[in-house]
């Protein structure tokens, strides 16, 4: 047994608990030696005091682990975080290497499921069918202002073709577009199946629709900002499913008043902690750029949600589950996609 398992048991804080979270691990958890207390606090700095005796953390896209958290979960002698979810730039993995603390993730739990949240974002924005909901519930049968596009013949641009990227693509070529993607790393069944790679500044220049699936870091932050929205077509579409700061917003705000921008299809947003996950119906919103947003009648706002099908929950309880029993068994964790540091 290594140092890392000598000082640990099998106690899970669980961060940001929603009540979907528990059916589903809670259906999963008799099949692991594993046990969890549920919190429904965000964990930062202050919420690192909920933490008793549990040597493990489970945490979601919107807690904050960031180096001085981290050193405070070390303090209270946590000796693994596990995320999940997919993406991962709310941690610091060199502080979590520092203190010996051991980071997994879900490296891909359903593809399909934000990749289809992807196409329902789009097709929603197109053909206006939230707007048709509620006029015909209101016996108003008028077409005026529901005038959409097809999508047959036009140009999408991918930024990422990862797993979700991947799966996107394949709806999109359903849908007989022209794909144009770009990617650090070029899939060859991709381009095989006439998916075009070419220079982040073509697509921002020749596609009608642009779909985020890259994952946020230093060179992706504000990928969509003044400069490049100023290079896209006019009335372009933009969704991102993937985070929202791959967004400059207050650049976009502009954009979509002078009409750069068409439509907006955002299922993330930069200041998302504050907002998503909780029901503030009857709250102040102070973020006015949130606000904005929503004013704007060809702006679609979905509340992280993309992840939100059943087969995806599902896979996401098993996959963490066994990352955290993996981990505490042998200290590693097969699939190496999962173990971040
Ligand atoms: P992935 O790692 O399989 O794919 C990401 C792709 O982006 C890779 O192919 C990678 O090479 C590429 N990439 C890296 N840097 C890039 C750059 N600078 N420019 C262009 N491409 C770049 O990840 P995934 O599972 O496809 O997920 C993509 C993102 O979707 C995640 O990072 C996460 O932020 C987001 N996500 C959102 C939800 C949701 O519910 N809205 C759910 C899961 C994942």
């Amino acid at each position: 047994m290594n140092s890392t398992t000598e000082t640990q048991n099998n106690k899970i804080a669980f961060f940001s608990t929603q009540s979907y979270d528990k059916t589903f691990f809670k259906r999963y958890i008799p099949d692991f030696n594993i046990d969890i207390t549920f919190l429904e606090s965000q964990l930062n700095s202050k919420t690192v005091n909920l933490i008793k005796d549990e040597t493990i953390v489970c945490v979601f896209v919107n807690d904050i682990v960031n180096a001085a958290v981290i050193e405070l979960l070390a303090k209270k002698n946590i000796k693994i975080i596990a995320l999940r979810c997919a993406g991962f730039n709310n941690v610091d993995l060199e502080a979590a290497k520092k203190n010996n603390i051991k980071v997994c993730r879900v490296p891909a739990y359903s593809p399909h499921a934000v990749a289809e949240h992807a196409m329902a974002m789009i097709l929603t924005l197109d053909r206006k069918t939230h707007k048709a909901y509620n006029r015909v519930r209101e016996q108003n049968f008028s077409l005026n202002g529901l005038l959409g596009f097809d999508l047959y013949g036009k140009t999408v641009g991918i930024i990422g073709t990862g797993n979700i990227g991947k799966v996107f693509a394949k709806i999109v070529k359903g849908f007989g577009c022209k794909i144009l993607a770009f990617d650090v790393i070029i899939d060859s069944e991709l381009e095989n199946e006439g998916v075009v790679y070419t220079a982040l500044d073509t697509i921002f220049k020749q596609a009608d629709i642009i779909s985020l699936h890259c994952p946020l870091n230093t060179n992706t932050k504000h990928l969509i900002n003044k400069e490049t929205l100023a290079l896209m077509k006019d009335s372009v579409m933009i969704i991102n499913t993937s985070r929202g700061a791959l967004i400059n917003t207050s650049d976009v705000i502009e954009a979509l008043k002078t009409i750069k921008v068409g439509y907006l299809g955002i299922d993330v947003y930069e200041q998302e902690e504050k907002l998503f996950f909780k029901d503030h119906s009857g709250d102040i919103i102070q973020d006015d750029e949130i606000q904005r947003l929503m004013s704007f009648p060809n702006v679609l706002v979905t509340a992280h949600q993309a992840f939100f099908t059943n087969e995806a929950l599902t896979q996401i309880a098993l996959t963490t589950l066994g990352n955290i029993e993996s981990l505490l068994l042998k200290d590693s964790i097969d699939n190496k996609l999962a173990l971040l540091a």
